[in-house]
């Protein structure tokens, strides 16, 4: 059987940087082709700098690669959507769509693209919101990830693309920097706690959010691509899981290895999209279909994070 080829669009991200090595570890690097509309800090395998927007190079880069899957992290995140709100459309659907035709046209086998919890709403249930539900998200990023997910179905249905999707929580990371999304607290805030500095966080104490490790993320990203094609019941997007938490909880778990680590709370404008996201998400859909279990809570998270994150800041 020829082997998978496969290209990682927004390689540089936050999520893209950690997936792109993971998938080189997997495959072999010479199997995995980054790209992002800049170029890498270091290069550790092929890459192309390639702007997603431009169906042209994408389209020339399968071909020249003899690309087999694709991966398309590249998006303009939910707090950064709101300062430009069409740009953002633009940008995530401009390059949804170049994807997902190019998937079609060259017969692609698999396409991963990543949907939120910030396709949920203020009707949404908040607490162990369902796979199903109504969805009226309050950011255009929110908006363009519901019209993905449709897309999505839709490329499946009618051409038959099988195109396979998860409703990201926050992404906790030790390795990366986030983009520009409602979570960011949640990485910020170690990253100051481990050099001794005191954090602002821009959401309030008490607002909780459901959140995932990055080793759960990849691992949840992976497991979905290599389930057999007849468990992947559902072609929009599935709801996942991983820990849910305030900022006051996480603050309280640093507090445990830096008991002088303080604190202070200006919310901004994310507030109000934090507060329209589910507190929890009910993943019984991803269990079910293909066996998927987070295995970090937050102490286990704060553990490793801190452990990692400090032996970074000493190099
Ligand atoms: P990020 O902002 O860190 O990375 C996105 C990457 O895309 C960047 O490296 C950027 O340079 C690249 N990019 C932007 N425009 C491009 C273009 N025109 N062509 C090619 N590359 C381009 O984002 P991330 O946090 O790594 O998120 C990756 C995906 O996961 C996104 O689709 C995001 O919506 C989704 N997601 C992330 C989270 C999270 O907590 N990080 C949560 C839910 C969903």
């Amino acid at each position: 059987m020829a082997k998978d080829k496969i290209l990682v669009i927004g390689a540089n991200g936050q999520i893209g940087t950690v997936l792109l090595e993971q998938l080189r570890s997997i495959h072999g690097a010479d199997q995995v082709i980054g790209s992002d509309i800049v170029a890498p800090r270091e290069e550790n395998g092929p890459f192309v700098v390639l702007d997603a927007t431009n169906v042209l190079a994408l389209v020339e880069t399968v071909h020249r690669h003899g690309i087999t899957q694709i991966y398309h992290l590249a998006a303009v995140l939910s707090a950064k959507g709101e300062l430009d709100p069409l740009r953002a459309w633009e940008l995530n659907m401009r390059t949804l769509f170049n994807v997902f035709e190019v998937a079609r046209e060259v017969k692609l086998d698999k396409v991963f693209f990543p949907s939120s919890i910030a396709a949920f709403g203020d009707s949404a249930p908040q607490y162990d919101t369902p796979q199903a539900t109504y969805l009226d998200p309050s950011t255009v990023y929110g908006i363009s990830k519901v019209a993905g997910e449709n897309w999505a179905g839709y490329y499946h249905k009618r051409y038959g693309v099988d195109i396979r999707s998860l409703r990201y929580p926050g992404v906790i990371s030790y390795q990366s920097m986030p983009g520009g999304g409602t979570t960011d607290y949640a990485v910020e805030i170690f990253h100051e706690a481990v050099q001794h500095k005191p954090y602002t966080c821009f959401l309030r104490e008490d607002t909780l959010l459901p959140m995932i490790y990055m080793d759960d993320a990849i691992r949840a990203t992976l497991e979905l691509m290599e389930a057999p094609v007849e468990n992947i019941r559902i072609r929009s997007s599935y709801n996942l899981a991983g820990v849910s938490f305030t900022p006051a909880q996480v603050t309280a778990e640093i507090k445990r290895y830096y008991p002088d680590f303080e604190v202070q709370y200006q919310p901004d404008f994310r507030q109000m999209i934090a507060d329209s996201w589910p507190k929890s998400v009910d993943d019984t859909a991803a269990y079910q279909d293909w066996g998927w279990k987070p295995q970090f809570d937050l102490a286990r998270m704060t553990q490793v994070k801190i452990g990692r994150a400090s032996c970074r800041e000493r190099v």
